[in-house]
C-alpha cells in the first residue's frame, strides 16, 4: 500500500482514514487517482478537493455505515463507489456484531480492490457486466445452521461473515493446521479463481502454459478436494507449492500462488513507500542486503521483486519475534514456486 499524506497539513494518513487527525479536514479515497484526497465541505453532502477546488465529490453510500471512505465525482449518479458496486449481498445489520464484522470485511475488500486497480486488471461489477463482472456475497450462517461455503463461482465470490470474527477464524486456523489465515488472504485467494477465468480460461495458449506449471485443471475439482481433506498432503509439498492447500488441485495451487503474488506486491509497495533499506550490521550473505527504491507496480523483472522479498520477510519475521508475535510471513518460497509467481507477474504485466 502506498503512503498518503494530508494535502492541507502534511500529516501521515492511512488508507482507511476519513478525517485528518491533525487538522480535522475530511478525507476520501478517489479511485481514479488512487489517492486519498483532502476535502473541504461545501454542504452536508458535497465536498471539494482542497488542491483543485473546482472538483466536487460525495461519499459512497456505504459511508453512512462507516464501511467505506471512497469518493464519487459529483456529476455521476452512482450511489456506490467502484469497490462497493461489487457487493451483491451484505450482512443483515439488525443482527448483533454484523456491522463490526462487515467493516472488517470491507477493509480487506477495499485493499484488494486498490491492488487490482494498481495492477490495471479488468474489474467490473456483475451489475454492469453480467457476463464477466465480479460480485461478492457476504453471508452469515443462518439460525437454521445452514453452512456458508466460501468460494468462487462464475464471478460470484462468497465470503463467510464468521471469518471476520477473530476468535472463530483463529480456531479454524488451528483446526486446519494452517500457518496463516486472514481476511485479506481470503479475498486475495478467491480473486485468484475469478482472474483465472478472466485471464486464462478462454486462451488456448495461456491454458497450455498454465498446465505446464500448475498441472491439468480438467481433473475433477470436487473429487480432488474431497481427496485432499481425506489424505495428508505429500510430505515434500514445500518443494513445489506455496502451501499444503495448494496441493489439492491446480486451481487451488493457482489461487494460493496468486494470493502470494498480491501479498508480495502490496507489502513491497509499503516497504518502498517508507524508503526502507536493509543492511544487517553483521556481515551476512549478500542477499540479505536490500534497498526498496522502486515502485513494485512498475518493475518488469520479477526476479528483482523476489530478491527484495526474501530480506524483507527475514527482517520483519525477526521484528515479530522480538514482540513475541508469530512470524509475519510463515512461508518458504521454493524455486518452482518462484516460477509460478513469475508467470503470474507476466500475466498481470501483459
Ligand atoms: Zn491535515
Ligand atoms: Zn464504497
Ligand atoms: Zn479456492
Amino acid at each position: 500500500m502506498k503512503l498518503f499524506k494530508c494535502q492541507n497539513c502534511g500529516q501521515l494518513l492511512y488508507f482507511e482514514n476519513t478525517k485528518c487527525e491533525r487538522c480535522g479536514y475530511a478525507l476520501g479515497f478517489f479511485s481514479s487517482q488512487t489517492d486519498l484526497l483532502t476535502l473541504i465541505a461545501l454542504n452536508n453532502q458535497a465536498f471539494s478537493d482542497v488542491r483543485n477546488q473546482g472538483n466536487h465529490y460525495r461519499y459512497c453510500a456505504n459511508s453512512q455505515y462507516g464501511t467505506c471512505n471512497w469518493l464519487i465525482p459529483v456529476p455521476s449518479n452512482d450511489q456506490f463507489c467502484v469497490a462497493c458496486k461489487l457487493n451483491e449481498t451484505i450482512p443483515d445489520l439488525s443482527k448483533q456484531d454484523h456491522l463490526t464484522q462487515w467493516k472488517n470485511l470491507e477493509i480487506a475488500k477495499h485493499r484488494l480492490v486498490y491492488t487490482l486497480l494498481r495492477l490495471g486488471l479488468p474489474l467490473s461489477s456483475k451489475h454492469e457486466d453480467p457476463e464477466n463482472g465480479l460480485v461478492f456475497n457476504f453471508l452469515a450462517q443462518d439460525d437454521a445452521g445452514k453452512k456458508v461455503i466460501m468460494g468462487h463461482d462464475e464471478g460470484l465470490i462468497t465470503i463467510n461473515l464468521a471469518e471476520a470474527d477473530d476468535v472463530k477464524r483463529l480456531a479454524l486456523r488451528e483446526k486446519l493446521g494452517e500457518p496463516y489465515r486472514t481476511l485479506i488472504g481470503h479475498f486475495r485467494h478467491e480473486s485468484g479463481h475469478y482472474y483465472w477465468d478472466r485471464l486464462i480460461k478462454d486462451s488456448r495458449e495461456k491454458l497450455q502454459s498454465f498446465r505446464e506449471l500448475f498441472g491439468d485443471e480438467s481433473v475433477d475439482y470436487g473429487e480432488a478436494l474431497k481427496g485432499y481433506y481425506k489424505a495428508r498432503p505429500p510430505v515434500d509439498w514445500i518443494n513445489s507449492y506455496v502451501s499444503a492447500y495448494a496441493t489439492a488441485h491446480p486451481w487451488k495451487d493457482w489461487a494460493e500462488t496468486w494470493a502470494h503474488y498480491l501479498h508480495i506486491i502490496d507489502t513491497l509497495e509499503t516497504a518502498y513507500s517508507f524508503g526502507l533499506k536493509i543492511k544487517p550490521v553483521e556481515e551476512l550473505e549478500e542477499k540479505l542486503v536490500a534497498n526498496y527504491e522502486h515502485d513494485p507496480f512498475i518493475v518488469m523483472d520479477f526476479k528483482e521483486l523476489i530478491d527484495l522479498w526474501y530480506p524483507l520477510t527475514v527482517t520483519v519475521n525477526s521484528l515479530s519475534r522480538s514482540m513475541g508475535q508469530s512470524d509475519f510471513y510463515p512461508f518458504v518460497i521454493a524455486p518452482s514456486v518462484v516460477e509460478k509467481l513469475n508467470y503470474i507477474h507476466g500475466l498481470c504485466r501483459g
